[in-house]
């Protein structure tokens, strides 16, 4: 019979990362509490359901996409969720949620005979879009093996190691790079455009020199300087990132200092702009103090 691959969570990322499944040739089972998201893929072919228990029911690797670690724990082990399915074998996580809860998760679901993947994502909407994502996979080798093929349609695979757990302990020390570089590349250019230099010029010599990062290469230039503001990522799911970073950090007993520091600033853009508006928004928090907006000149 035609394996079957289950996909629950069709945001900004796990919208891209399925249709690519379905590009790619894959049998498709999509589910998404909101109903306008699955209705492209029903469009396109694909089966929809009407919880995580019948994609799971369904489909033979299930992967989800989902915001925050509570959803992802409610959807794999809640009284309608993956647990409850009758033909799932590997849960994929593709989502960011932290070490502690992939482990919780993990030891729950392989009681149930399913076994727990986990591979969290980096690289945006863009490299959803476009198949190029980091994906960190934690699992045993025989597992990382049958689904490499899969997830290759996603981007770059990495067996980061076989305990789960460990991949989204490699996505959350990725996040917290990501997020300070969204940080202090918007004090450094709000700086510099209060001292009257031209942002499009900044750009053009911190990117030619030793300053230049994720955000000075991608984010300043798409979507700060054009003012769309539209990456596709939110400041609550990046704050989650940093929070989940320093807390499991506090665990370990190792000190972050300047993460600290970065996840003030982002409980600012939280609670100043919003946390469902888009994280590249950080950087008005600088120009509101400083009285200025880093904008291209027309
Ligand atoms: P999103 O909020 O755009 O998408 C989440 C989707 O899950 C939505 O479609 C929502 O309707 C659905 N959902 C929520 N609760 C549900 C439930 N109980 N059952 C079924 N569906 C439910 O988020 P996103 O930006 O796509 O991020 C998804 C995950 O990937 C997050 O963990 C995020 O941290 C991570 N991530 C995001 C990016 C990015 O650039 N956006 C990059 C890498 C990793």
């Amino acid at each position: 019979m035609e394996k079957r691959v289950g996909f629950i969570g069709l945001g900004n990322m796990g919208t891209p990362m399925a249709a690519r499944l379905l590009d790619a040739g894959y049998a498709l089972t999509v589910f998404d509490t909101r109903e306008a998201a699955m209705r492209p893929f029903a469009a396109r072919g694909a089966k929809t359901a009407a919880s995580p228990a019948a994609v799971a029911s369904a489909a033979d690797t299930v992967l989800v996409s989902l915001p925050t670690p509570d959803v992802v724990k409610q959807v794999a082990l809640g009284a309608e969720g993956i647990s409850a399915g009758t033909k799932v074998k590997p849960f994929v996580d593709l989502s960011t949620t932290g070490p502690r809860v992939a482990r919780e998760i993990a030891a729950a679901l392989a009681a149930k005979g399913i076994a727990p993947v986990d591979s969290p994502v980096s690289g945006g909407v863009g490299g959803a879009v476009k198949g190029t994502l980091a994906v960190m996979v934690s699992c045993d080798a025989a597992r990382f093996a049958e689904l490499q093929p899969m997830l290759q349609v996603f981007g770059k695979v990495f067996h980061v190691g076989e305990k789960p757990g460990l991949g989204q302990t490699m996505k959350l020390a990725n996040n917290l790079l990501s997020a300070t570089a969204m940080a202090i590349s918007s004090e450094a250019m709000v700086m510099g455009v209060k001292a009257g230099l031209d942002p499009q010029l900044m750009l053009d010599v911190i990117n030619a020199g030793s300053g230049r990062n994720t955000a000075t290469q991608d984010k300043f230039p798409r979507t700060i300087l054009t003012r769309s503001f539209d990456y596709g990522f939110t400041t609550g799911l990046m704050y989650k990132d940093v929070k989940l970073c320093l807390e499991e950090a506090e665990a370990m007993g190792i000190p972050m200092w300047v993460g600290g520091a970065v996840r003030q600033l982002w409980h600012l853009a939280h609670s100043q702009i919003g946390p469902d508006k888009d994280f590249t928004t950080i950087v008005q928090c600088l120009e509101r103090w400083a009285g200025v907006e880093v904008k291209a000149k027309s």
